[in-house]
């Protein structure tokens, strides 16, 4: 079986309070609450995860929302900004929106797409890049209207110190195309380099490094569709002298992770099985979810995760 890298799978990243953070990403952003469960290594935390309708791979953004950790910093060595794709034409919907929610947004443009480039609730960089070429629906029930709702992932832009080592592992082990460059932003696409399918590197010498907390990217996560696929992207990774993990199971999908050359946690993720393996595709992110090994702990985990609630009006941790 051949390496495949296809795309962006997921980005996980670290807010504050739960609460905070679906009533951005759910209730500005319009995202999907596609499943609540808890992080596998501190199950006192939550890991909330979002995306289209059904949490396909390169829709989801997830989050620990670690209530007593303080605000990161956002510098080299780690993802610098995560972009969601929406069609071009809602570019002022969003500019608005944004406006309404209390945010700043500020509009660039990027190899020609228009893009609004703003800080969420707790200060971690987002954008929405306006596209003309997403086939991806958005959410259909989302309170955002369907025709603005966003696709899923743009790009992720990686923070780098330099840019050659982090080029050479993306164009030989992950198979790559360098595209576009323009001053200290050189574009990466797998595939037809469709959103979804884009990693910018940004070359920031004196950028110091950045360092874990609140409103920064844990890591990022790339597709290979098939765990074949995956265990073959392994051992390219391995080849290329980096020390990827084993491959762990996460429930619904199965992950690897390293460091790249830059410095940046990256994860392999398989598409399968998918959100839906454990709950009804309609009902996803409506209850608790535990790893088997915690289900005996369920009643005592229940008792010390924060509550949340969703405008639907269900709740966590019950
Ligand atoms: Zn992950």
């Amino acid at each position: 079986m051949q390496q495949n890298v296809t795309g962006l799978h997921h980005v996980t990243a670290m807010s504050s309070h739960p609460q905070r953070n679906v009533d951005f990403y759910h209730g500005v952003l319009g995202l999907r609450l596609v499943k609540v469960s808890v992080n596998q290594d501190d199950p006192d935390t939550y890991h909330l995860f979002y995306g289209d309708g059904k949490g396909t791979p390169g829709s989801a953004i997830t989050f620990f929302p670690w209530m007593n950790m303080r605000p990161g910093y956002v510098g080299a060595r780690q993802v610098g900004v995560t972009a969601f794709s929406v069609p071009k034409t809602s570019i002022p919907f969003w500019k608005t929106r944004l406006e309404e929610a209390g945010l700043h947004p500020q509009q660039e443009e990027r190899f020609g797409d228009p893009v609004l480039l703003f800080s969420d609730p707790d200060s971690l960089l987002l954008e929405i890049v306006g596209t003309t070429n997403d086939p991806r629906p958005a959410w259909a029930e989302s309170h955002v209207p369907q025709e603005h709702g966003i696709h899923g992932f743009h790009r992720v832009d990686l923070w780098e110190k330099e840019v050659g080592p982090t080029r050479e592992f993306l164009t030989n082990v992950f198979k790559a195309t360098q595209a576009e460059q323009d001053g200290d932003r050189t574009r990466f696409v797998f595939g037809d380099g469709l959103p979804g399918q884009v990693v910018d590197v940004i070359e920031l010498p004196g950028r110091p490094s950045g360092h874990m907390g609140v409103g920064t990217v844990h890591h990022v996560a790339f597709r290979t569709p098939t765990p074949e696929n995956e265990i073959a992207t392994r051992e390219a990774v391995v080849a290329s002298g980096l020390q990827p993990t084993e491959v762990i199971d996460r429930f619904w999908f199965k992950s690897v992770y390293f460091r790249e050359p830059g410095g940046v946690l990256f994860e392999l993720a398989t598409d399968t099985p998918g959100f839906d393996v454990d709950e009804h595709a309609e009902k996803l992110g409506e209850k608790l979810i535990l790893p088997p090994w915690l289900e005996a702990r369920r009643s005592l985990l229940e008792k010390s995760l924060v509550h949340f609630e969703l405008p639907n009006g269900v709740s966590f941790p019950v």
